[in-house]
This record gives C-alpha cells, structure tokens and sequence, in this order.
C-alpha cells in the first residue's frame, strides 16, 4: 500500500528541501535516514555549548538572493565570513590568494609588482591548462604552487595534482586586492544556533526513519511511496554493475580544550605542507563568534574511500566520469525514481548547488499535471 507521496531516502540538505517543497504543495513524505541523525553532512553536534561541524566545515555562501531568501526563511543567518590561513612549516599566509599572501610570499606591495612576480613564473606553462597542477601555475605562479597549493591538494586527494581535474582549484578566487574573504558571493554566513536549525524546520511535518538503510530492502521501502528520491550513491543504487564510483573520505579527529579559549584565532587553518598528515584544524567556536571559557578543534585527515566509511567528495575525473555516465543514463530512465544531490549526482556541489538543483526538481516534479 503507497502510504506515501514520497519516499525521501537521505536527510542530507538535497532530501530535507525537496521534503519541505512537496509538503507545502499538500503532499506526504517519508524520509529514511541510515545515520542516527538527520541533516546529513550538515549536522551539528553541541559539545559544552560549542556547535561541532561533526561531518567539516560548512560555510553557507551563495550569489542567487532566491536561494539566500529560501535559507532564511527557515533559519536566521550570522555575518560570518571565512578568512581561513594556510600554515606552511609554520609560515602564516592569507587565504585565499591576493595581496597579503603575495606580500607575505615575496615582500610586494603594489599590485603591478605581484602581477609581474607570476607573469614571470607561470611561462613555465603553455597553452590552455591541461590540469590542476598546470591550472594552478597559470593562476598564481610557481611559488604559491609549491608552498600553498600542492602539498594540501596531494594529501587532500590521493592524487598527483598532474592527474587532476583543473576545476578543483578554480574554485579558489585569486585577486589583487587586500582582500581577504574566501568567497566572492554576495551573501554568506552560518545559521544562528547550527545547522539543525534550519534542517528541522525543512523537515517539520514528515516523518522520519533513522538507523535505515534504504538499500537493505529496498523493495519493502519502494512500495510505501508512490515516487522515490534517492539522494545516496549511484554505483550502489545500481548494485555497482558498472563498477564502483571513487571518493575520497575524510576521519576527523575532534578534540575538546577545556583550558584554552581561543587555540588558532581562526575557524580554519589550511596546514598545506606534504608532511603534516592532516590538511586543516577546524576551531568550531568561531563560526558563531563564540565565548565559551574551553574550545573545539577537529584535526581532518582525508583518505581513499572504502565501502562502510562515509563517501565526502566524488573524484570527478576521466575514469570516473565515464562511469558515471553509464549509471546517469540508467537513471534518467526510470520514471519511480529522482536522484539528487552531491552523491547521486555526483558533484562537488556547494550547498546553495543543491538547494537549487532540489529546488528546481521539485517545482519541475511538483507543478500541477495538465
Ligand atoms: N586548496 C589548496 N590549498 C588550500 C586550500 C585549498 O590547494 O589551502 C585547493 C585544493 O585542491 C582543494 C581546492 O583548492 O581541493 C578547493 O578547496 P576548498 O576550500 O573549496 O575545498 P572544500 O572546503 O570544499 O573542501
């Protein structure tokens, strides 16, 4: 018997808005969750007052208003902004690249004189970047490179930066201003009170299943709802026919400082050196400007993903496109199902992404059939 409208299989933010859209249009939804917790890669988890980012750090930043408007409607937002640092051997740079990194880097104080500086060395590249390494010379030199960008990305994907995909480091802005905001988006900030805030009230109304694993009897499940969302992997939707889909994983290591009220000075240090085994130190309180008398920190060491650990950023290169696809054009087939989100979809979206992409599926899936 279909109990249900939909059936949401994940309660990450892809899942929670689509819930929140179809239950306004009148409809019922069933949300099952393999996680003890909603939220998905946003939950939040309160350690002596301190909201822990328990899955790293999430920054809300986006340019479209519509999508600021919608997350505000459902929780109120801070000012923060992200300035993270990057320790290199214990040398202190700004993030993201601009005027006082390249002051820190070469002593420069004018724009004119930092341009030339890596004029100079990106001649070491020709022609249209043909990956990340050679992207990010072309970007920002041969020095910055070296000290900033390739130890940190090494260790943060597994990989030989010649052997990834150049968009990785596009996502960091360089510019030639004193400028030190990691984002150039127009509307940026951390909910009031963590991101349970917001997740609670998308999903106020549904009902929810947790400790769930969808994928354990899917049959059972398929039959409660007349549509499905299916927010998880696709390679394990599929029963890896096509072979598995790679991700990198991450272990955090979370610490709690009962003596020290301010251990970084920064919600982020980048450590981008080739040895430290970690990529960066997370201090939690500083996301909400917090006072507490101790502090949270979360060392984040990333990893190759293996089945049973959690799947964090798809490896959207050459091999793992291809199998992609294969799966994606199954997908597009099936008239039950609608895959979602930074799994399913396998994208290295940002969360207003997958708010937009949530939103525009369920207005498309939502409108009133003719
Ligand atoms: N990156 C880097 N050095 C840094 C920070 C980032 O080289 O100090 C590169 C790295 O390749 C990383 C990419 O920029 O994967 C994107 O970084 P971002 O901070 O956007 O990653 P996220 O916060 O999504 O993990």
């Amino acid at each position: 018997m279909e109990k249900y409208d939909y059936l949401i299989v994940g309660s990450g933010i892809y899942g929670c808005v689509f819930a929140r859209q179809a239950m306004d249009a009148g409809k019922k939804v069933l949300i099952i969750e393999k996680r003890p917790h909603v939220g998905g890669n946003v939950y939040c988890e309160e350690i002596e007052g301190i909201n822990v980012h328990v899955y790293g750090p999430h920054i809300f930043h986006t340019k479209q208003k519509c999508i600021w408007d919608y997350v505000n409607k459902y929780a109120q937002f801070n000012r923060f902004t992200n300035s993270p640092l990057a320790n290199y051997k214990g040398e202190i740079y700004n993030m993201p690249f601009n005027m006082n990194t390249f002051r820190q880097m070469w002593g420069v104080r004018t724009p004119y004189e930092a341009k030339r500086i890596i004029e100079d060395q990106r001649s070491a590249v020709r022609g249209k970047p043909r990956n990340l390494e050679e992207q990010a010379i072309n970007l920002v030199g041969t020095d910055i490179y070296e000290r900033l960008i390739k130890g940190y990305t090494e260790k943060q994907w597994g990989r030989p930066c010649t052997e990834l995909p150049p968009f990785i480091i596009t996502r960091l802005p360089v510019r030639f201003t004193y400028n030190n905001n990691y984002f150039v988006d127009r509307y940026q900030g951390i909910p009031i009170g963590g991101y349970n805030v917001l997740i609670n009230k998308l999903i106020d109304g549904a009902e929810v299943i947790l400790n769930t694993d969808y994928l354990d009897d899917r049959e059972k499940w398929d039959e409660t709802a007349e549509k499905v969302v299916y927010t998880g992997t696709l390679d394990s939707f599929y029963n890896y026919r096509f072979g598995k889909l790679e991700y990198r994983t991450l272990r955090f290591d979370t610490e709690y400082l009962p003596h020290n009220d301010n251990f970084q000075g920064v919600a982020v240090m980048n450590y981008t050196d080739r040895e430290t085994p970690f990529t960066r130190i997370i201090e939690h309180k500083h996301f909400e400007f917090g006072r507490q008398e101790g502090t949270v920190i979360t060392r984040e060491y990333p990893a190759e993903w293996e089945e049973s650990m959690e799947p964090y950023y798809p490896i959207n290169d050459y091999k793992n496109s291809e199998i992609y696809a294969q799966y994606a054009e199954l997908a597009v087939k099936e008239p039950k199902y609608i895959f979602g989100g930074r799994l399913a979809e396998y994208n290295y979206f940002d969360m207003d992404k997958v708010i937009e992409s949530a939103l525009e599926t369920s207005k498309h899936e939502l409108k009133p059939k003719a």
